[in-house]
């Protein structure tokens, strides 16, 4: 398969990797939109939020838990952090293997 995000959870593509386990890679953004914005994924291929099933529940939780620890570990879990998915052509998505944004390090405005 074509995927960018299986490419660089298979190292064939290199990133600068902030967490692991067997099942969730996390990187930092090429592009970032703020002085923290890192990349979530499950390393198996799901397009998208949308293309979750009940049997990927324990899944979910564990890249949320990521999202946890990486606060922690970049020191930001006292001052906060944003999390956003992209779902579909609407919200922009452009890499089409699921990923949540952790976004932080500055004061964020709310303005989609
Ligand atoms: P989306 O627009 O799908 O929500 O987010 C995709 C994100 O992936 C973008 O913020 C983009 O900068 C990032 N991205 C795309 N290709 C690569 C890559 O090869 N390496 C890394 N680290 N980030 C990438
Ligand atoms: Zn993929």
């Amino acid at each position: 398969m074509d995927c960018i995000f299986c490419r660089i959870a298979a190292g064939e593509i290199p990133c600068s990797k902030v967490y692991e386990t067997d099942e969730v890679l996390a990187f930092r953004d090429l592009n970032p939109q703020a002085p923290i914005h890192v990349l979530i994924i499950p390393k198996r291929h799901i397009a998208s939020l949308q293309a979750l099933t009940a049997a990927d529940d324990e899944l979910l939780g564990k890249l949320f838990l990521a999202a946890r620890e990486i606060a922690k570990q970049l020191g930001v879990d006292e001052t906060g952090y944003r999390i956003v998915s992209n779902v579909g052509e609407a919200a922009g998505q452009s890499v089409k293997h699921l990923h949540l944004h952790f976004i932080s390090g500055k004061t964020l405005k709310w303005d989609n």
